[in-house]
């Protein structure tokens, strides 16, 4: 999964690049940085690479979704509908620019159920916000044409899916903005980073200013820069840049042993009947972080995770079902509200509101779910081994479940 696993020469050269000049700001130095532009460079990567008009690069993915909503014009009471199951820092930066997170059920997809959406739409709805959990994506054709009936904005969380592609696009240039993460575990690593993908101009502009204290980058004296717009700081280092640009460079690597060894690996667990695996809307596309699967029941993959863990063959395996980071159950920072300053009104009653929900549908399919991350440097051997012994603790459970019944 991560590219932190193959980190390398390639990426200390682009560092060493830095070092040499000791330029580690992307912005202005022109002199000095002796054509060095890492950050720039990367930009570049990515709008060709991914077929993207623009890219923004900014300090996390947790930046580039705020310089997203932000520059979209999302604020002050707008409604941001996002899923269930997503990482805290989704909504996070909604509720960074002044917004109001509204959660709905999760399908067997692992992503937005577009009927919940339908369902979650009022006066106030300003844009749906997928979120392509664990390397795979979610229905965004129906989630687009969603978008296009009731005139809202459509803005990709691909921050755990860097290189899916959709139908034949890649994932985070099909809304009217993408938001991809850098962070250590990620596909693509940078330590921290994150970008903003858009084929929108004006998008691309107000982010370009918008992470750099709302500069209008015109002219060739920062100093002497205009402010169009009120901004805040996520820029990104040079290092950082450096970092992403080596990795970013061997994407296609990450992503094809990635699928190697997912295929070896979802190939030994088919061996199980009961599992059933999440469905993916374009097959195709998937980028292979994980392998996500589901037991018949809540009892029974509570008692494979226990059986796994009693093995110590649970590392790697996600039961995010009772994780305190990506899944909605145990959001009670979030649901009671425990923020450091005042939040507004409007977010207020949407999280007292969120408290009293019910998420069944999105519990009935969580508490059935692992996730196996998929590692780069695994042999085929260590594949064989893990898969083996994944089946043989999820048969002797199942086994057992048999003749309880
Ligand atoms: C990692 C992640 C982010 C945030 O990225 P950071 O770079 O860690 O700030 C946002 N959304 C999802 C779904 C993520 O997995």
């Amino acid at each position: 999964m991560p590219g932190f696993e193959l980190f390398g020469d390639a990426e200390r050269k682009e560092v060493n690049d830095v070092l040499q000049t000791g330029i580690l700001m992307r912005y202005g130095f022109d002199g000095p940085r002796k054509g060095i532009w890492k950050s720039k460079e990367l930009e570049q990567l990515m709008c060709s690479k991914f077929g993207s008009a623009y890219s923004q690069l900014v300090s996390s993915g947790t930046a580039a979704l705020t310089t997203a909503l932000a520059s979209l014009g999302i604020g002050a009471g707008d409604e941001v509908i996002m899923p269930s199951f997503t990482f805290v820092a989704s909504f996070e930066a909604v509720l960074s620019v002044g917004a109001v997170p509204v959660l709905v059920d999760i399908d067997e997809t692992l992503t937005l159920n577009p009927e919940a959406v339908e369902k979650a739409i009022t006066s106030k709805t300003k844009c749906v916000m997928p979120v392509h959990m664990c390397g795979s994506m979610a229905d965004l054709d129906a989630l687009a044409k969603i978008c296009r009936e009731n005139n809202l904005i459509l803005l990709e969380d691909a921050c755990q899916s860097i290189g899916a592609t959709y139908k034949g696009k890649f994932l985070g240039t099909i809304g009217d903005a993408g938001c991809f993460s850098f962070d250590f575990v990620k596909t693509v690593t940078c330590a921290e980073g994150g970008a903003i993908l858009t084929n929108r101009k004006d998008v691309y502009t107000n982010c370009d200013g918008y992470s750099d204290h709302g500069h209008d980058h015109l002219g060739v004296d920062r100093g002497a820069d205009l402010h169009p717009f009120l901004g805040y700081n996520f820029r990104i280092s040079e290092l950082h840049a450096a970092v992403g640009l080596a990795q970013m460079r061997r994407l296609d690597e990450f992503l094809e042993i990635q699928k190697r060894n997912h295929t070896a690996l979802k190939k030994i667990l088919s061996e199980v009947p009961e599992i059933k695996f999440r469905s993916i809307p374009d097959p195709q596309g998937d980028s292979c972080t994980f392998i996500s699967w589901f037991l018949p029941t809540e009892t029974i993959t509570r008692a494979i995770v226990a059986e796994m863990k009693e093995q110590g063959i649970l590392a790697g395996n996600f039961y995010w079902f009772d994780n305190n980071w990506h899944y909605i159950r145990k959001w009670d920072h979030l649901k009671l509200s425990k923020s450091l300053n005042p939040l507004n009104e409007n977010q207020k009653q949407a999280l007292d509101r969120l408290n009293q929900t019910s998420f069944s549908a999105s519990d009935a399919i969580m508490s059935r779910c692992v996730s196996t991350a998929i590692s780069l440097t695994w042999t085929e051997d260590q594949i064989k081994e893990k898969g083996t012994k994944m089946v043989s603790a999820i048969k002797k459970v199942l086994a057992k479940q048999q003749v309880a019944f």
